[in-house]
């Protein structure tokens, strides 16, 4: 059993940290909304008053934030995880974040003499709730074999990526891919629509044909075919479009600073951006099927 301070318990957080509870591992853990931490809780888990309480509870700190800002926040400065932490702690950053800031904050953690690990997470809700995420893990090969059993609680494959930062680099890669995929899915299923094709007829076919992939099979943006996708509940997130616009702005900014040529991504963002500046942005990344039903309105 794992002493562990988890730091973020929001749509993804709070059901990983229920699984490590249900693991045996004794879970202490804080969000900024008193409703989440309360929520761990009444799952096993232990509700701490500050991130800083619930990091020096732990030999592990784990953390599923919004975006860099959050996450250098929590861990730079006097008062923050690196400084507060105990002795010998393992840090592992699951938040999707920028390469540079989790190479920042592992280069400052390494300074302290903690090891950590940015481990950015791929499965949304469904594999957080299910204890099937795939795990992407950034940093050295040591902190990754202390990483691995808890991992396994959370997850289903965990691959070790390489240095510092390249979690981040495989995650942002795989969500760009996945946008493209979400849109050229929901132009389909809006294409057969139109030509009077029941959406349940074209996954049928298509779930079995080329185009299958897991935008269609595991999280289809029409009601029906997936029971479990956010379009049989008016969208709500899930994977916010908000968070997928920002993991797009990431891979374009990678992009630009390697002249990588990522049109269809570069596509991706605009959309998602039209979809977030229309009010979409705090709806699960499928809703984006409205918007391409009906642009002007995006409902
Ligand atoms: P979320 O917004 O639901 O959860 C983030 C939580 O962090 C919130 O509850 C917020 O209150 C809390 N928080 C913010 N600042 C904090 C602070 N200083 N101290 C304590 N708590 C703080 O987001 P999410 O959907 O759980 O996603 C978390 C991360 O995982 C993001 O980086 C996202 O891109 C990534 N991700 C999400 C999904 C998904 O399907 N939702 C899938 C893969 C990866």
């Amino acid at each position: 059993m794992a002493t562990i301070g988890f730091i973020g318990l929001g749509n993804m957080g709070a059901p990983m940290a229920a699984n490590l509870v249900k693991a045996q591992h004794h879970v202490t853990g804080f969000d900024l909304v008193a409703t989440a931490t309360a929520a761990l809780a009444e799952r096993g888990g232990h509700a701490a008053s500050s991130a800083i309480e619930a990091a020096a509870s732990g030999d592990v700190v784990i953390t599923m934030l919004p975006a860099g800002p959050q996450v250098r926040a929590v861990y730079l400065g006097p008062d923050g995880i690196i400084a507060r932490a105990r002795t010998g702690a393992l840090l592992i950053d699951c938040s999707t974040i920028d390469v540079e800031t989790a190479r920042l904050v592992a280069a400052e953690a390494r300074k302290a003499g903690l090891e950590m690990l940015d481990a950015p997470v791929s499965g949304g809700v469904i594999g957080a709730d299910a204890g099937t995420l795939t795990f992407m893990v950034g940093g050295e090969a040591s902190a990754f074999a202390r990483a691995e059993p808890l991992l396994n609680a959370m997850g289903r494959t965990i691959v070790h990526a390489g240095p510092s930062g390249s979690g981040q680099t495989a995650k942002i890669c795989n969500n760009m891919i996945l946008a493209a995929s979400m849109i050229a899915v929901c132009e389909g299923f809006a294409l057969a629509e139109k030509l009077g094709l029941p959406a349940q007829t074209l996954f049928d076919i298509c779930s079995k044909s080329t185009s299958q992939c897991w935008a269609m099979t595991g999280y289809c943006p029409v009601p029906g075919p997936v029971p479990a996708a956010p379009s049989n509940r008016g969208y709500a997130a899930g994977f916010t479009a908000a968070n997928m616009l920002k993991d797009l702005r990431l891979a374009q900014q990678a992009a630009g600073a390697t002249a990588a040529v990522t049109p269809l991504g570069a596509a991706a963002a605009n959309f998602y951006q039209l979809y977030v500046d229309g009010g979409g942005g705090a709806l699960d990344f499928s809703g984006i099927m409205q918007f391409i039903r009906r642009p002007q309105t995006g409902k």
